[in-house]
């Protein structure tokens, strides 16, 4: 589905990419250098929550630009005080810290939370307990967090201190919990891992767990936040509050941005010197920020997310129904969907970009379709028809080889 990068290429070799050439965005449109317009539903996975050039962040970014770029955290920097005020505001959290990515608003949540229990006398809890299938990251730390074997192999002892479970299994994280714990940590919804949703019921048992055992739950909402689930944060839909949270992706609308949210309670170990950025929360990053959170915010904008979810996933009932070979599920909360699949995922999305339409594989053999949440009812009409033409082709395929 890829083409390899060049054996010359001065580029690590990390990404098989596709064969597009980017050169412009128009809101749900990505423009290759050779012409092609492309239907872009893989939303830069699951970044660019208003499309691309969206004028209001334009606007923003270039006011910005001609006025102060950074200065370090060594100064008071009003941008960062009043996002962190709207989103402390509009969530559980009392207190926010900014990061340039979204593993590093892990690491911070992970520091935060060692630190609570060490400052709350407790220093021998360090120990973090996780989910299979999760994703948090690629730095050390949390590569360990997610525990893929794929993501671990050759990069030498993995960090200390993460103890994995079963994804929603009850009585494997009871049993996990030992007097070194520190927290629980989990994807209310499992973005990577091929959009497995935690129920409900779920998190409120975790709630109860971490209160019972003085332990802080975290949530990793890298994907799932900033309207993504039709909610401004997905954890609201359980009403099931955590003690940090971890927020990046969408927060910056294509701005390298990311944010540890956390309860006064939760940061009192995080005093002066004990951890610090030299880019992260700097005068572009909050310009860009502030202006996402203004549309995001804005009155009926959640609304009209999950007007077009419902749109969008009736469609795609439609389609399982009459494809029932290719696709077994539909899977995610609001404009995070997933497809399940039953013929290779890279296959379908591989079919859809020759029908110019962009969309990103997850595990589980599950596509994953990210639109921006701004999408009009007729671009998901249009994503909808593509979504079938390339279904009637990857059929058309199969019965070919059978034959
Ligand atoms: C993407 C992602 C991360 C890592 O974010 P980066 O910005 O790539 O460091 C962490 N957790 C989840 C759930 C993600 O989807």
């Amino acid at each position: 589905m890829a083409t390899q990068t060049e054996p010359h290429s001065p580029l690590y070799a990390t990404y098989a990419r596709a064969d597009i050439d980017v050169a412009r965005g128009e809101g749900a449109w990505l423009v290759a250098q050779d012409g092609r317009r492309f239907l872009d539903f893989s939303g830069g996975i699951a970044v660019n929550v208003l499309g691309h050039a969206h004028p209001h962040l334009v606007a923003a970014l270039k006011a910005q630009a001609e006025t102060l770029w950074h200065t370090s955290n060594l100064f008071r920097i009003p941008g960062q005080d009043r996002l962190a005020r709207r989103l402390t505001e509009a969530t559980f959290a009392d207190q926010a810290f900014f990061t340039n990515s979204g593993a590093e608003a892990l690491e911070c949540a992970i520091k935060t939370a060692r630190r609570y229990q060490y400052v709350n006398g407790r220093p021998e809890r360090y120990r973090i307990v996780t989910f299979e299938g999760a994703f948090h990251g690629r730095t050390l730390a949390t590569i360990a967090a997610g525990g893929q074997a794929k993501y671990l192999e050759g990069f030498g002892p993995k960090v200390e201190g993460f103890d994995q479970v079963p994804f929603a299994d009850l009585d494997a994280l009871e049993a996990a919990i030992t007097p070194q714990t520190a927290a629980i940590l989990i994807e209310p919804i499992q973005g990577e891992g091929g959009i497995r949703s935690a129920t409900p019921e779920f998190l409120r048992a975790l709630r109860r767990l971490a209160d019972a055992n003085d332990l802080l739950l975290i949530y990793d909402e890298v994907q799932t936040g900033v309207g993504r689930t039709g909610r401004f944060y997905a954890y609201e839909a359980s009403g099931v509050a955590p003690d940090i949270m971890a927020s990046a992706k969408g927060i910056g609308g294509g701005f390298p941005l990311g944010v540890c949210l956390a309860t006064q309670e939760a940061a009192a170990g995080m005093t002066p010197g004990t951890h610090g950025t030299t880019y992260g929360g700097n005068p572009l990053a909050m310009a860009v920020g502030n202006a996402v959170l203004d549309v995001v915010l804005e009155d009926g904008f959640l609304d009209a997310v999950r007007d077009r979810a419902l749109q969008f996933r009736q469609g795609l009932s439609g389609l399982i129904d009459r494809f029932p070979d290719l696709f077994q599920e539909l899977r995610g909360e609001g404009l995070l969907i997933g497809l399940k699949m039953r013929t290779p995922n890279t296959d379908f999305i591989l079919e859809l970009r020759r029908h110019l339409m962009l969309a990103v594989p997850a595990g589980d053999n599950v596509v994953r379709i990210l639109p921006p949440l701004n999408v009009q009812e007729d671009e998901v009409r249009e994503g909808l028809a593509r979504l079938d033409a390339a279904a009637e082709a990857v059929r058309a395929a199969r019965k070919e080889t059978a034959a």
